[in-house]
């Protein structure tokens, strides 16, 4: 079985959020079943060195308005086509936003190009590979199915993954034409949203089958509050939907053999995380209380919440908590952490940007961790979180309903306990939430016992990679 994975960014080499991890780990638990993947990403300056080094296996000398070609290369255990065309990728900045914080103005020219370039490896313009079957992922890679039919009568059959609904790509459709995107598939059964040019849309409509990350957001997806005015659609391919809950690198995440923190721990010597916790709370300026260290490691936009945790910023102080944050995004939630942290010294500490071995020292040093998402496709943080022995607060919503067992009395009596849950996602919910978490944290045997647990839960990706398999098998055929 062989797949092409299309998909704007891969974890080690180049990462914004957790469909970067997904790629970077998704190919190498294929591997274990059998399958081969191979990973198409452009080829940004972070991936300079590796392009230098690669071999050249495709060019078109226009490709949205400049020459492109295609790079082979293996790095970190994951085979990759890496798309080289400077004039859409090679520039400072990051993958998506020029240093303005505005989108690029061509984002649709350079992942229309990535699409393209797929579509060329799908439908055989490699000599010596040929992809039995294309998996895109999200709307970057949306119009690949477009594309291939443009250019073969019988392309490979498609996957269309979904690893955030709320980015869909959408253009002005008069762009079509530059992007070498035939008319007619400007329909509603096509790239057509509501007058727009959908990329995500096409993908959706014209993928042979659709994933996402969580059986829980597959059925969310259908409903007017999750799909960002594609639930319909998504309710009108509800055969063709899965939901296969995401996995985590056990290998990279693994506090037993993790470099990035103060002390090295398993399940057995939880003793030993104490000089996580001490470093975490040197680091953030904090002071040790009565109550749980909690965490936050996240973007900070509304999607996740944390407007909520700033308004319970106050019940979670007045019960001996603690709260570390590390993130970057929304500027009014940046400054009201930065503000807490005047507010509160000692309790609150935050670092605003993105530091990855410092997430790791967070999983690793504090008690718990809190996600309070309105949505969460999947969520990556309460994977980790259990990983570590980090209880996951979370909303009930998405992956994090589906990974997160809520202590509540029944739970506890049956000793599966992992985390609490709340629902709605209000402030008043929120601040119940922490109220029980500081509870049971007050309770330490019954604390041990969660974070034990959490600790034994499988958060590897041998069930995903399973189902990916299975899903590829049923669409190509048995015989492959
Ligand atoms: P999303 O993809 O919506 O951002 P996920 O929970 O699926 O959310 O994945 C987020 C990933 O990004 C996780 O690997 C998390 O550890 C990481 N991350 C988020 N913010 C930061 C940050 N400020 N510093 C380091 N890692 C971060």
């Amino acid at each position: 079985m062989k797949v092409l994975f299309v998909a704007s960014e891969c974890a080690p080499f180049v990462k914004t959020g957790g469909l970067a991890d997904v790629i970077g780990a998704v190919p190498k638990a294929l591997a274990q079943t059998g399958a081969e993947a191979r990973v198409m990403l452009p080829a940004y300056p972070a991936l300079r060195p590796l392009a230098e080094q690669a071999k050249e296996v495709w060019s078109l000398p226009d490709l949205m308005g400049g020459q492109a070609r295609l790079l082979a290369c293996s790095a970190e255990g994951i085979d990759l086509l890496l798309l080289d065309a400077p004039h859409l990728y090679d520039r400072p900045g990051a993958i998506y936003l020029g240093s303005d914080g505005q989108d690029w103005p061509d984002n649709a020219e350079r992942f229309a190009a990535l699409s393209r370039a797929a579509a060329a490896v799908g439908t055989g313009a490699l000599e010596d590979w040929q992809p039995d079957l294309v998996n895109m992922h999200d709307w970057q890679a949306g119009l690949v199915p477009a594309y291939m039919s443009q250019l073969s009568a019988n392309p490979p059959p498609t996957v269309m993954t979904i690893h955030n609904i709320a980015f869909q790509g959408l253009y002005d459709p008069k762009l079509m034409k530059k992007l070498g995107l035939e008319r007619r598939h400007f329909t509603r059964d096509g790239a057509e949203f509501w007058g727009q040019l959908g990329f995500l849309k096409a993908g959706l409509a014209m993928a042979d089958r659709i994933t996402t990350v969580s059986p829980t957001y597959a059925r969310e997806l259908m409903l007017p509050e999750f799909g960002m005015g594609l639930e319909g659609l998504m309710r009108y391919r509800r055969q063709d939907l899965t939901g296969i809950l995401n996995g985590i690198d056990t290998d990279v995440w693994n506090p037993a053999t993790d470099p990035h923190i103060a002390a090295r721990y398993t399940s057995r010597g939880l003793r030993s995380r104490q000089k996580n916790r001490r470093a975490l709370m040197k680091r953030f300026g904090l002071e040790d209380g009565p109550g749980p260290l909690f965490c936050v490691i996240s973007r900070l936009t509304t999607q996740k919440g944390l407007d909520l945790l700033l308004e319970a910023l106050p019940w979670l102080v007045s019960q001996g908590g603690r709260l570390a944050v590390l993130g970057s995004g929304d500027r009014a939630l940046e400054t009201g952490f930065a503000a807490a942290v005047h507010k509160w010294p000692g309790a609150v500490g935050a670092v605003i940007g993105y530091d990855e071995p410092l997430s790791h020292l967070m999983q690793a040093g504090s008690d718990a961790i809190l996600i309070p998402s309105r949505f969460e496709p999947c969520g990556l943080t309460q994977l980790y979180g259990l990983r570590y022995g980090t209880l996951p607060v979370v909303a009930r919503t998405g992956g994090l309903a589906d990974t997160v067992i809520d202590a509540n009395e029944a739970a506890l009596a049956a000793n599966v306990a992992t985390g609490v849950q709340f629902a709605p996602v209000t402030t008043a919910a929120l601040e119940d939430a922490i109220s029980r978490t500081c509870d049971l944290f007050a309770q330490p045997d019954v604390w041990a016992g969660m974070m034990r647990r959490a600790m034994k839960h499988p958060v590897g990706w041998d069930s995903a990679a399973n189902d990916y398999m299975a899903l590829y098998r049923g669409l190509v055929g048995a015989e492959t």
